[in-house]
């Protein structure tokens, strides 16, 4: 039997079409705003799922890299424009200012859309060699969110699939019909780390979907004042803070010289 033929020429997929068609859009529109650039050097556009820093222009010696959240592939005209301009041609504070806003506020409209496209993990395994993720987060939820309890729906939690030394816990927050997840380092899936510190991290990262996040000032806010208030009734707030100050450390130090 013979394989059928590979096609040479496969098809994009839809969010690589996505990706393609707003590059050359935004191609275009540099033309139009600075066909210097365009003349000059050469410009890479990159789609990141960075979603700390969601437009960046680098620049050395008439080579330039945009960097653009993927929320941007499917920006209509004028968003991809304030883009542009706020990178390439504005040089006034003011305008600055304003160009800046708009491109936040498209940002916060589509927020949902940009959190669905970030890498969606499969599945997430609760069940870790030494801790069962899904029990602790039933136990978090009736000791400590208890109004969590009146939500439809619960989130999913897992372990993540590799130990990092950074960040302990990550709330993933999904369009609005999906269970929204909980994703929890595996480094901590260890008989040194105790399990006051794991419902701590669940219980963090239980709290984001009490408090939404919030724009100030042109930043978005995680954890604001009253999240943070909150997360200081736990009652294993203060010890959980302190292991973690000074015990954390060696469990990521061990973690590197095994590997
Ligand atoms: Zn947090």
């Amino acid at each position: 039997m013979t394989a059928p033929p590979k096609s040479l020429a496969r098809p994009l997929s839809s969010q690589a079409a996505r990706e393609k068609n707003a590059e050359e859009r935004i191609r275009s529109l540099l033309w139009r705003y600075q066909p210097e650039f365009v003349l000059a050097g050469s410009l890479e556009i990159l789609f990141t799922r960075n979603s700390s820093t969601l437009v960046s222009l680098s620049q050395r010696k008439g080579h330039g890299t945009l960097r653009l959240h993927v929320l941007f592939s499917s920006a209509p005209a004028g968003v991809l424009e304030d883009v542009i301009r706020f990178c390439f041609t504005c040089k006034d504070q003011a305008q600055s200012k304003i160009l800046r806003s708009r491109i936040l506020d498209y940002v916060g409209e589509n927020r949902n859309q940009a959190i669905a496209t970030v890498a969606r993990p499969a599945c997430y395994a609760p069940e870790g060699s030494i801790y069962d993720l899904e029990e602790i987060l039933w136990h978090v939820i009736r000791e400590y969110v208890p109004e969590r309890r009146l939500k439809r729906t619960r989130p999913n939690i897992g372990w993540s699939k590799r130990a990092t030394t950074e960040l302990m816990g990550k709330w993933i927050e999904t369009p609005r019909e999906e269970a929204n997840i909980i994703v929890i380092n595996r480094l901590l899936d260890d008989e040194r780390v105790p399990s006051y510190y794991i419902e701590y991290i669940v219980y963090h990262e239980l709290l984001h979907d009490l408090f939404s996040i919030s724009r100030s000032h042109g930043r978005w806010v995680k954890h604001s004042p009253e999240f943070q208030t909150r997360e200081k009734t736990h009652p294993l707030y203060a010890r959980a803070r302190e292991w973690e100050t000074r015990k954390l450390h060696s469990l990521s130090t061990s973690e590197n010289a095994a590997k």
